[in-house]
């Protein structure tokens, strides 16, 4: 786990099977969409007349037991695993949301942000609405609950998706039904998937179909509101956009490598794009080494392409986890290596490529080139499976402060010098899209670019512009 890396864009995950029991499945479902949010985890299971709820901050497996899930009983249910892009980490921002609105009771669980979130609040509560959380997502089921006066559940969602801009993959929960939405550009996944005893699943990657042994029927296209009844999916409308506008960074670093996402199965594209980058630049060296987990299967990529021979170089402590306690720079200047340690034997008197996927303030990258220049690496070129981030993402990755990217203020010779390499390669831009063949047009590339493809209006507010500190202190 790095803290030098964009981070996670929240899981959602819903079920719809009658006889089986549905907390349990939702709870395997979001432990496959674990890499997705460890802040809190939440599941809300309907059994046709309410809707009970238990979320709390933690991982999947630390928010609920056995004796927890067995409460949870009903045919349909809904999870969220998060991590927090608009509105702080705190119990009170925990998902899904769970109200009663007009007809009956509403849960959402949602995954993305809403560009325009600050100002769509600001109008509702001008209008007089109240607010519990310090989220965006809140913002949708506000709405949604005021556009849904004549209890037309998909319409008032469509009105909501015509006022809503940016990101946001949702599944919605009503007494018996579940509503799965993407945004109209697709910038998050959503996929749709069916169990053999003939339930439904949506999940943000298939790998979560995979973990209840459901198989994956199709994407949920952008912009489309698909309910799930009784009598099985059924699509209600297909809200239009200019564009597709898929994250690609879903693919470099964020989704599973098992997960298939429209239409691209994760790891192969990690995988093509370690051998465009061996394409464009492969310097005299002995051996490729991954920085693990995130670039190994692109540095395969790039030994395939290269014939350089693929090596663990490096190793990761996979149990190095949220609550780990951050060593202080006295015992750092000790020199203890408690994430990744280098194995001297492997690189002592090589020349080194070591392929990473992506690098956002360099302070990781620093560390592991001098690591293994001490275990006596002899050259160190360090490659990257994507183009330098220049930019802030406003469509649910959180990629740190345009301040705090290296990329924004540094040239390619000056990151070389600042991480100590003694070369450095990007994944150009045409290179990274020239991987999804005529889809490319398809994805968003505005944090290498700068050009939004939805215009950020409450681009000042930055994460917790939602955020009440006395609220806050008042919940915890
Ligand atoms: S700006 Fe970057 S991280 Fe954000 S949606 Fe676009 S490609 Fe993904």
């Amino acid at each position: 786990m790095h803290a030098d890396k964009l981070h996670e864009a929240c899981g959602i995950f819903g079920v719809y099977a009658p006889g089986l029991e549905v907390a349990n499945l939702a709870y395997y479902g979001l432990y496959s969409l674990q890499h997705r949010g460890q802040e809190s985890a939440g599941i809300a299971v309907a059994d046709g007349r309410q809707i009970a709820l238990h979320k709390e901050m933690g991982l999947v497996a630390e928010v609920f037991t056995e004796s927890r899930l067995s409460e949870l009983k009903g045919r349909l249910a809904i999870g969220h695993v998060r991590y927090s892009t608009t509105g702080a980490s705190h119990p009170i921002n925990a998902q899904p949301l769970v109200f009663y609105c007009g007809k009956g009771m509403l849960g959402l669980a949602h995954n993305g942000n809403i560009s325009n979130g600050f100002s769509l609040r600001r109008e509702l509560l001008k209008d007089g609405a109240v607010f519990q959380t310090t989220t965006d997502s809140e913002v949708l089921i506000n709405l949604i609950s005021r556009l849904n006066g004549d209890y037309n559940l998909p319409h008032a969602i469509k009105q909501c998706m015509e006022r809503a801009e940016g990101a946001y993959s949702l599944v919605l929960l009503t007494e018996d039904r579940i509503y799965a939405v993407r945004d109209p550009y697709g910038f998050r996944p959503l996929c749709l998937g069916r169990l053999g005893t003939g339930g439904w699943i949506v999940a943000s990657e298939s790998c979560a179909l995979d973990a209840v042994g459901a198989t994956f029927v199709r994407d949920v296209r952008p912009g489309e509101i698909l309910e799930i009844a009784p009598d099985g999916p059924r699509t209600h409308a297909v809200v239009a956009a200019p564009r597709r506008a898929q994250c690609v960074f879903e693919y470099i670093y964020i989704a599973r490598p098992d997960s298939t996402i429209d239409g691209f199965n994760v790891g192969q594209v990690r995988r093509e794009m370690g051998r465009q980058l061996a394409r464009e630049f492969c310097p005299q060296a002995d051996i490729v080494v991954p920085v693990p987990d995130s670039g190994i299967a692109a540095a395969r990529g790039y030994a395939e392409e290269s014939g350089l021979i693929f090596e663990e170089g490096l190793m990761k402590n996979r149990y190095v986890g949220r609550t780990f306690i951050q060593p202080t720079q006295q015992i750092r200047d000790t020199g203890v290596r408690l994430k990744l340690n280098p194995v001297r034997e492997v690189v002592v008197g090589k020349k080194v490529v070591v392929v990473d996927d992506s690098v956002v303030r360099g302070t990781t990258s620093c560390r592991i080139v001098k690591m293994l220049r001490d275990a006596g690496a002899k050259e160190i070129n360090f490659c990257l499976s994507s183009p330098p981030i220049i930019r802030s993402c406003y469509y649910g990755i959180d990629t740190s402060n345009e301040a705090e990217l290296i990329a924004a203020h540094k040239n390619i010779k000056e990151i070389c010098r600042f991480i100590g390499a003694d070369g450095l390669h990007y994944l150009t831009l045409d290179g990274l899209l020239r991987v999804f063949g005529d889809k490319a047009r398809d994805f968003c590339v505005a944090c290498f670019t700068g050009e939004y493809p939805v215009n950020v209006k409450d681009r000042g507010e930055g994460k917790f512009g939602l955020d009440c500190p006395s609220v806050l202190g008042a919940a915890g």
